[in-house]
């Protein structure tokens, strides 16, 4: 399937295999520079090979930013050969499962690492029935009720685990807030609301000097505000969970390639990633691509598991 894509991709766009690298483990950390990398370019159903959602930003070689982190990118956490005690700030787009199942195991995972500084984490406040960030990690973590309460220092500091410093992010502001900043002055993390269904949802821009990466998340694509915090990055990195004649529940939850392709062209993105797919969104891959291209002419590359692209 990654072969056949990749020639498909060729056929139907301009883009430039030269930025994009169709990495095996552990190729994606260059000594100089930021790097974005797929943990995990899958969905909900386990039926389309890849691990749930996931991004990590290398920079100069150190594993700094972890987007989301969805089930099975564990396995491809440590397959990157990426580090816990690297790691300055983990940003969770939003509670459903296939962006946030593996974030405890991370967690555990992170206990037999060297780190001694806080660990920064930024998620969507509660809406409907989904539960804020403090409030999940409390589900997980409490002391007295959590179903992972050996873990409860993450918490505190205590037991020799690093404090979690949470910042939750109310979805319903149509501005963006900043959740993370590099002492330097070089680096820092945005966030924005985006109409994801019932689901508070957040998308997020990553600013590295001069270079931006721009994480949609999950999102319908009806956002105005979205335009505007995604202009002019360098990479904007779209979810296509759903082919152009998807309705009802799925065209409230997920943009169809048509929206996806007005976006990328509206926001004048660098490149776009195509990522988050479903059997039913790859199964006609060639339509899809299409109707983007109908609409966005600039870089494109639809991405794989453990996928490196260097800004
Ligand atoms: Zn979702």
């Amino acid at each position: 399937m990654k072969y056949f894509l990749s020639i498909l991709v060729t056929l139907l766009s301009n883009i430039t295999f030269s930025e994009y690298v169709d990495a095996s483990p552990g190729d994606c950390a260059p000594s100089e520079g930021p790097v974005l990398q797929v943990l995990g370019s899958g969905g909900p159903i386990a039926d389309d090979g890849r691990a749930s959602t996931a991004y990590l930003v290398w920079i100069d070689g150190k594993s700094r930013f972890l987007v989301d982190a969805g089930g099975g990118i564990f396995l491809r956490f440590g397959e990157a050969g990426a580090r816990f005690e690297d790691l300055d700030h983990i940003a969770i787009s939003h509670f459903h499962t296939d962006h946030s199942t593996d974030l405890v195991a991370l967690l555990k995972s992170g206990y037999f690492s060297r780190r001694i500084n806080p660990l920064s984490i930024s998620g969507p406040a509660a809406g409907g029935d989904y539960p804020g960030l403090n409030e999940y990690l409390k589900r997980l973590l409490s002391p007295d009720s959590g179903a992972y309460a050996y873990l409860d220092g993450y918490l505190d500091g205590s037991d020799g685990l690093v404090m979690l410093e949470t910042g939750e992010i109310n979805t319903h502001l149509q501005e963006k807030s900043t959740v993370y900043s590099d002492p330097t002055g070089d680096i820092d993390i945005l966030a924005l609301g985006v109409p994801h269904g019932p689901v508070p949802t957040l998308a997020y821009r990553i600013h590295i000097g001069q270079k931006s990466i721009v994480f949609a998340g999950d999102q319908n694509g009806n956002s105005r505000a979205f335009i505007d915090f995604a202009r002019g990055a360098d990479i904007l990195v779209m979810h296509m969970p759903v082919p152009e004649n998807i309705g009802g529940a799925g065209r409230k939850l997920h943009a169809p390639p048509s929206i996806i392709g007005n976006i990328a062209a509206e926001t004048a993105a660098g490149t776009l990633v195509l990522s988050h797919f479903m059997a039913r969104s790859l199964y006609n891959m060639e339509e899809n691509l299409k109707v983007i291209r109908s609409r966005y002419n600039g870089s494109l590359v639809i991405v794989n598991d453990l996928d490196c692209i260097i800004l």
